[in-house]
This record gives C-alpha cells, sequence and structure tokens, in this order.
C-alpha cells in the first residue's frame, strides 16, 4: 500500500509501505478513505521532536475491510471512525471517560494512518460505526471528529463550559477553533478567540466566536480582564501546548475557573507559586475523543454542526508533502488528504 513516512524533519514522502495485517483477535484492517495532517505532525516536520523514516497520520475514517475473529461490534463493509488512540473501552480508565489513557491504548500515530490501508486494535473499543451514508460535508465533519473537533471538545468539557459562561481560547490553530465551535454548542455566552491572523479570526467568527483578542501574554491576559470586569473566563481552552500559552491560559481565567488543556505540551514549567496563587481547575492531557464520539457523530449526520469547514485545503495522500508545507507555512488550517 501507499503510505507517509517522514523521513526528517521537512522531508515527507509518500512510499511503499506492506499492507497491515491482524496481529490480534481484536484488531480490524479499514481501507481509508480520509485522513489529515494534525498539528502535532508539525513538530517532528519542524525538527521539535526526533523523527527519522517514521510512518505518520493517526486521524482517519474508513470502510472495514478485515476484522478478527473476537471483533463482534464492527462488520466488514461498516463506514466507521475511530480516535487517535486506540482503547479498549471497557478498563476503568476507560468506564470513566478516559479512554485516551486506557490501560491497553496504543497510540495511531505509531501505526501510521496517512496510508490506504490502517491496522485498528481493540477495533470493538476503539471504532465507532457510522449510520447511513454521509455527505461529502458530513465526510470531512467526520474526520474532524477523529482529533480536532474531539480534541477541542475535550477541552470545552474539561473547562467547564456551559450556558452563561465566558470562554477564552487560547491558540487559533484547528483545534482552538473546534474548542471554540464545541463552547459554542455547550451554550456559552461569550467566546473570546486569541487570534493575530485574519484568516484564523474569520474562522473563529464563523465557529462561534464573539470577540477577538489579538495581545498575547501579559498584554492578552489584561485584555481578557477587560473584557470581564476585571475576573477573568470562567473557562479557558488551551490549545497550543507552549510555556507562553499555559501561562496566558491561566492567567486568563478567574479563580475558582477552569482550564481545558489540550495543546501538546513542549517545554512547559509551571512555577509552584504562580499555580498554588492561580485558584483554577485544571484538567487536561490526551482528548479522549471515544469519550465523544457516539454524540458528535449524531451532531454530525443530523447536520447540527459543520466541524468539517476547518479543512481549508483538500490533497490526494500522493501529495502529502505539500500538505505538511501548506501548514507549516500557514497555508492552511488543516489539510485532508483523499484517497
Ligand atoms: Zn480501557
Amino acid at each position: 500500500m501507499r503510505g507517509v513516512i517522514m523521513h526528517a524533519p521537512g522531508d515527507v514522502r509518500v512510499e511503499q509501505r506492506p499492507d497491515p495485517v491482524l496481529e490480534e483477535p481484536t484488531d480490524a484492517i479499514i481501507r481509508v478513505t480520509a485522513t489529515c495532517v494534525c498539528g502535532s505532525d508539525l513538530w517532528p516536520y519542524r525538527g521539535t521532536d526526533d523523527v527519522d523514516r517514521h510512518p505518520m497520520g493517526h486521524e482517519y475514517i474508513g470502510i472495514v475491510d478485515q476484522i478478527g475473529d473476537d471483533v463482534k461490534s464492527v462488520a466488514i463493509g461498516d463506514f466507521v471512525v475511530g480516535s487517535f488512540v486506540a482503547s479498549d473501552n471497557t478498563c476503568e480508565i476507560c468506564e470513566a471517560g478516559f479512554q485516551s489513557r486506557c490501560t491497553h491504548q496504543v497510540m495511531m500515530g505509531g501505526i501510521g494512518t496517512q496510508a490506504e490501508k490502517a491496522r485498528i486494535p481493540l477495533a470493538d473499543g476503539t471504532l465507532v460505526k457510522v449510520p447511513g451514508t454521509p455527505t461529502e460535508e458530513q465526510t470531512k465533519s467526520l474526520l474532524a471528529a477523529s482529533d480536532v473537533l474531539g480534541t477541542g471538545w475535550f477541552a470545552a468539557d474539561a473547562a467547564a463550559v456551559g450556558p452563561g459562561k465566558t470562554v477564552a481560547v487560547v491558540g487559533d490553530g484547528a483545534v482552538g477553533l473546534m474548542g471554540i465551535l464545541a463552547a459554542k454548542q455547550m451554550g456559552a455566552e461569550r467566546i473570546i478567540a486569541m487570534s493575530r491572523h485574519a484568516d484564523r479570526q474569520a474562522l473563529a467568527k464563523q465557529f462561534g466566536a464573539t470577540d477577538i483578542v489579538e495581545e498575547r501574554g501579559e498584554e492578552g491576559i489584561a485584555r481578557i480582564k477587560e473584557l470581564t470586569n476585571g475576573y477573568g473566563a470562567h473557562s479557558t481552552i488551551e490549545a497550543v501546548g507552549t510555556q507562553e500559552s499555559m501561562q496566558q491560559a491561566i492567567g486568563a481565567t478567574r479563580p475558582g475557573g477552569h482550564v481545558g488543556f489540550v495543546g501538546v505540551a513542549h517545554g512547559v514549567e509551571l512555577d509552584g507559586t504562580d499555580l498554588f496563587v492561580a485558584t483554577v481547575n485544571l484538567l487536561g492531557g490526551p482528548a479522549p475523543v471515544r469519550r465523544f464520539l457516539p454524540e458528535l457523530i449524531e451532531l454530525i449526520m443530523t447536520d447540527q454542526i459543520n466541524p468539517g469547514a476547518v479543512f481549508d485545503l483538500t490533497l490526494p495522500l500522493e501529495e502529502a508533502a505539500e500538505a505538511y508545507k501548506a501548514m507549516d507555512e500557514r497555508r492552511a488550517t488543516k489539510v485532508m488528504l483523499t484517497l
């Protein structure tokens, strides 16, 4: 099969890879119908994370092609969505809604779904069948559900977004934008997007942002306080993962408020005294997308949300190198790869 391999930072190639095979009776093999490039794929692309001939991709939708003997909940031919972490969905961590930290978790990024086919471990726990036949728009949205939408949704949930709340969103990449969509869907009264890029600001407003703050750091925090009678936001979504973005998120949140942080942390070190004084609730980590998938699929298939609008470029898998380049150069927010 054809699949994406990152040879080194900046060096993405589509090559022949071995077809996946069923390794465990709980595995399924899917024929990937669409996949995409994640903001987190840019960490190795930019050389922040080490990379050496690594298969890429962890977002996917597709059609079940083969199933192991123990797979019961999906059948060959089913159209399915799964999360970027394979999970059994039965252990105590999964039952509590934290499938991304399942005791049997398998990171799909290690398998690489930017490919024609993918092995899905723990298929019964990981995959969710989509009812009916999705339209082209719904297909894009289902792919978004596989990671960015589910991650933005978790961030909003972790930040205790709800009716009447003021929400600040740090980060205007795809996850931040999906956090805005989630906050709107959860009934937030005011959603402040922290963004200094005109194209992202327009998307943020399209997804439900009511205010834009261009300032960053201490100035950004001061501006959020100004907009909230000096209190700070009730709920803050952090979708970047840097020292500055974490400090900005915690600083923008009022005492007693909640921060949902989902940007993959790179070099974040929090000062204990600052954290102590902040008096905020912190919950974050790799998003348990699987918890939200049934609800998200329902919202998408009934056209109540259109997260697929976050994809502003679609390319064939063979042009994956250009997809990475477009995202790296910020010419695209999120690129869908079709097969
Ligand atoms: Zn589990």
